[in-house]
C-alpha cells in the first residue's frame, strides 16, 4: 500500500489526548507542522514524547482530538496507510536481511517494481554513505552504520513525514554528534518533514527548526531554538534549558521590562517576563554560565567548590543566608574564596508568581 503525498502543506494535531486508564499521556496536544520543517519534542521522561509519536505513527489509537494532513483526517487510518518513515532508538533491522534488503523492506511490501526498487535502495544508500556496506548484516555493522540503514529505510519510501524516537541514544559521545549532523544533511537534501522525539535539549537545539517543549503529557512552549535558548516562557522551562539556578526572591522596583530583585544584601536586574509589581515574589532564573565573580555583582558567596572543564571553572557557591549557586569563572577560583557574582541583566529572566519547578 502506497503512503501519503510528500507533497502535503501542514500537519494538525487538533487537541489530540491520550489516555491509559486513569492517566492522561497526552492531555489536548495541538500542534501545526509545515512540510519541510524539523521538529523536536522536548521533554524529561515519562512527559508524553513517544507517545505523541507512536498516535503520529498510528502504533496507537487516540482517546481524544484528531490528525489532520492537509485537508484529510489520518488518525482513523493504519500505520501502513499513513506510510510515514520511522526511525527508533533501538534501529529494529531484521537481522537476518542484508542492509540493502532492510532498507528495500517497505519497497518491496509496496509491490514496487525491482529496477525501481534497486535504483531507490542504491541512492538511499549512498545518501546515509553506506554503499560499501550494502552487502553486510546488521550484526557485522558498528551501531552508527546500523542507525544509518534505519534511516535509509525510513526515508526510502519517500514519506511524508519521518518520525524519529531518540535515534541517537543508544551511541557513543562522538558518534552521536557525527550522527546529529547526519540526521540534519539528509533531511535538507530530501526535504522531508521530521519528528523527532529527544529528551536532550543540546539535540533539539541542533537540529531543529522548532522545538516543542512537553511536560506532563501537554504542550508548555513552541518555539525556535533561539527563542527557548534565551527566553523559556516559564520557570520549569526555564530549568528544563539548562537555568540551573532558580531562586525565589521579592520584586523591588520594575521600569521598562526590567525588575529589580532583593538578593540578601545585593540588587539584581533582570528582564520581567509576566505583569508583576514591586513587593511581588518572582522565580529568577539564570544559567551557570551566565553567573560570574565581577567587581561589585551583587551576589555576595562563598565558593564550596569549583572544577576546572577545559577553559572555564565551573563551581557552587554559597551566600550568607545558604543559598546555593551555580556559576563559571574564567580564572581559577579556590574552595572558602569569596565572590561577587553578578550577570548580565538581558540573561536573568525573571517569573513573576510562578513557583519553583518540582524537581523532575
Ligand atoms: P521517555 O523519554 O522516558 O521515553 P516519554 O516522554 O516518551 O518518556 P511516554 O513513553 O510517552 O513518555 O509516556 C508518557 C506517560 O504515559 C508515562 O507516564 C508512561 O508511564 C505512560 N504510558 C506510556 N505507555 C503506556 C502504556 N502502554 N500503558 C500505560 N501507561 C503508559
Amino acid at each position: 500500500m502506497a503512503g501519503m503525498s510528500h507533497d502535503f502543506r501542514k500537519l494538525r494535531l487538533d487537541r489530540v489526548s491520550r489516555s491509559f486508564g486513569l492517566h492522561n499521556a497526552l492531555r489536548d496536544v495541538s500542534l501545526e507542522v509545515a512540510r519541510g520543517e524539523f521538529i523536536a519534542l522536548l521533554g524529561p521522561s515519562g512527559c508524553g514524547k513517544s507517545t505523541a509519536l507512536n498516535c503520529l505513527a498510528g502504533l496507537l489509537p487516540l482517546t481524544g482530538g484528531g490528525i489532520w494532513l492537509d485537508e484529510k483526517r489520518i488518525d482513523p487510518l493504519k500505520p501502513e496507510e499513513r506510510g510515514f518513515g520511522m526511525v527508533f532508538q533501538n534501529y529494529a533491522l531484521f537481522p537476518h536481511m542484508s542492509a540493502e534488503k532492510n532498507v528495500g523492506f517497505g519497497l518491496r511490501m509496496q509491490g514496487r517494481p525491482k529496477a525501481e526498487i534497486d535504483d531507490k535502495v542504491a541512492k538511499a544508500m549512498a545518501l546515509v554513505r553506506l554503499g560499501e556496506q550494502k552487502h553486510k548484516l546488521p550484526g557485522q555493522l558498528s551501531g552508527g552504520q546500523q542507525q544509518r540503514v534505519a534511516i535509509a529505510r525510513a526515508i526510502v519510501i519517500e514519506p511524508p513525514l519521518v518520525l524519529m524516537d531518540e535515534p541517537l541514544s543508544n551511541l557513543d559521545a562522538k558518534l552521536r554528534l557525527e550522527m546529529r549532523a547526519e540526521i540534519r544533511r539528509i533531511h535538507n537534501l530530501v526535504g522531508s518533514t521530521t519528528i523527532y522525539v529527544t529528551h536532550d535539549q543540546d539535540e533539539a537545539l541542533s537540529l531543529a527548526d522548532r522545538i516543542v517543549v512537553m511536560r506532563d503529557g501537554s504542550v508548555r512552549q513552541v518555539g525556535r531554538p533561539d527563542e527557548l535558548y534565551a527566553r523559556p516562557a516559564h520557570a520549569d522551562i526555564a530549568e528544563f534549558m539548562g537555568y540551573r539556578n532558580l531562586l525565589s526572591l521579592a520584586i523591588s522596583s520594575i521600569a521598562n521590562g526590567t525588575a529589580e530583585v532583593g538578593i540578601e544584601q545585593g540588587i539584581l536586574q533582570g528582564s520581567l517576563l509576566g505583569a508583576a509589581k514591586p513587593g511581588d515574589t518572582a522565580i529568577v532564573a539564570i544559567r551557570p554560565d551566565d553567573l560570574t565573580p565581577r567587581s561589585n555583582g551583587p551576589i555576595r558567596a562563598t565558593v564550596n567548590s569549583a572544577e576546572y572543564r577545559g577553559r572555564d571553572f565551573y563551581g557552587i557557591a554559597t551566600t550568607a543566608q545558604g543559598l546555593e549557586l551555580f556559576f563559571r569563572s574564567e580564572h581559577k577560583v579556590s574552595a572558602g574564596e569569596q565572590l561577587t557574582l553578578g550577570a548580565d541583566p538581558a540573561r536573568v529572566l525573571v517569573y513573576p508568581g510562578e513557583a519553583r519547578p518540582a524537581a523532575s
